[in-house]
């Protein structure tokens, strides 16, 4: 039995933070180190489904990750023009008394995580990163970016899609790759309809409104941009308008409203899955670092959550460090490849506007396969 004492958490995102929490209710000291100095994140919002819900609650967290957030029952689909098509009834995972699902400020979520983490007894560092490690049978060696170093009984790549920790383990071989589409957000004041996730689907569009407080709501959109472009900030308001312009109803209406360039949140949707172990030796990946993919099923963070719980709990089981980590891999590595092929193909049949494509059945696949235990 090897007994887990010291663990080195990179990145302070939201997969490396639900590690600290996670690791720290067992027992086990984290230090944490993120490369930005000044902790922010951007502040558009966040879908989180009834798995990520039950997570909330089995890290402690679930009340005040609650009061941040907006929670809702349903997910609405609607035609281009805002006729409904479908209704998909939440699932209530983490008890009849809690709400199935929630929508939840980046900015929000990123507070009551990292309150938690510090509350519980994480040592966060920042502007920090990790320069070099050696292993041995016992631990690792970590060479810092200021030059100090530490040692620890594991350490958690955390670091996302341009996961450092990720190159220092696989080389190049896995690197990010765009998949020709991006993603436009926009923060509008809540309009009392969208009291649920409400998505707007069709062959001219695909876009979003999700409440993330009584008073505010974003608007998402994908759109096809071939060659991943580069805009500037003084073109994004206009473009967006334009990439929603065959978009009818309540996304129709809210368009004009669209105007505020430093606003518009561009982000190219990048892809990267580590195709075997995500560890070797004492050095593991979590998150987007192992397997980032699109946001078309809204659970990117959602993996990233439960990566950090099953890891908590495999570590405090019995064995060796090499059966912990294996274990843990057997609890995620399909679960995880489901999500990110899955959310990669309906991009794809987004982008060839195949009318065949059966959208909803997928996100009723996906809940299903989500609900299931980790
Ligand atoms: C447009 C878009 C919309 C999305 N919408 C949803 C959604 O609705 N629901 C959902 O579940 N998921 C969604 N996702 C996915 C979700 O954002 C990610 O899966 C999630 O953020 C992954 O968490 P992470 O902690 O692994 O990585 P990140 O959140 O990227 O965190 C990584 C952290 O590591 C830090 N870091 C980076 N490099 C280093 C380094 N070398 N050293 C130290 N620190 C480092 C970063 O600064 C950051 O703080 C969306 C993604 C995109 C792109």
């Amino acid at each position: 039995m090897s007994e887990v004492n010291k663990i080195l958490v990179v990145g302070g995102g939201i997969g490396g933070l639900c590690a600290a929490i996670a690791l720290r209710r067992q027992g086990i000291a984290v230090d944490l180190v993120e490369i930005k100095s000044d902790w922010t994140v951007y502040g558009v919002g966040i879908i989180q489904q009834s798995n990520v819900v039950r997570e909330m609650a089995r890290l402690g967290v679930l009340d005040r990750y609650l009061d941040a957030a907006y929670s809702f029952e349903d997910v609405g689909i609607y035609d281009l023009q805002g006729t409904p098509l479908a209704r998909i009834p939440g699932q209530r995972l983490a008890g009849e008394q809690y709400p199935a699902n929630v929508g939840i400020s980046r900015l929000a979520l990123h507070k009551v995580l990292s309150e938690a983490a510090l509350e519980l007894g994480a040592t966060v560092r920042l502007g920090l990163s990790v320069d070099a490690f050696e292993q041995d049978a016992e631990g690792v060696q970590v060479s810092f970016t200021d030059g100090t170093q530490g040692r620890y009984e594991l350490v958690v790549g955390a670091d996302g899609v341009y996961s450092k920790v990720r190159g220092l383990l696989f080389g190049e071989q896995y690197t990010p790759r765009f998949t020709g589409q991006a993603v436009w957000r926009y923060n509008f004041k809540r309009d009392p309809s969208i009291d649920h996730l409400a998505s707007f689907m069709g062959a001219d569009g695909n876009a979003g409104l999700v409440p993330l407080s009584n008073e505010l709501m974003y608007m998402f959109s994908t759109s096809h941009e071939p060659h991943n472009p580069w805009y500037q900030t003084e073109q994004l308001a206009g473009l967006m308008r334009e990439r929603i312009g065959r978009i009818g109803g309540l996304i129709g209406e809210l368009r004009e409203q669209i105007t505020d360039n430093a606003q518009v949140v561009y982000k190219p949707m990048e892809v990267v899955f580590v195709d075997e172990p995500w560890f070797k030796g004492r050095v593991l990946l979590i998150g987007d670092a192992a397997h980032a993919t699109t946001p078309h099923l809204g659970q990117g963070a959602g993996m990233a959550i439960e990566d950090a719980l099953v890891l908590s709990l495999e570590l405090v089981g019995q064995g060796s460090m090499e059966e912990k980590l294996q274990r843990f891999m057997a609890r995620r590595f399909e679960r995880c490849k489901f999500i990110s092929e899955k959310s990669i193909l309906a991009g794809e049949r987004e982008m060839a506007q195949d009318p065949t494509f059966d959208r909803i059945g997928l996100t009723k696949q996906m809940l299903k396969l989500t609900a299931e235990p980790i």
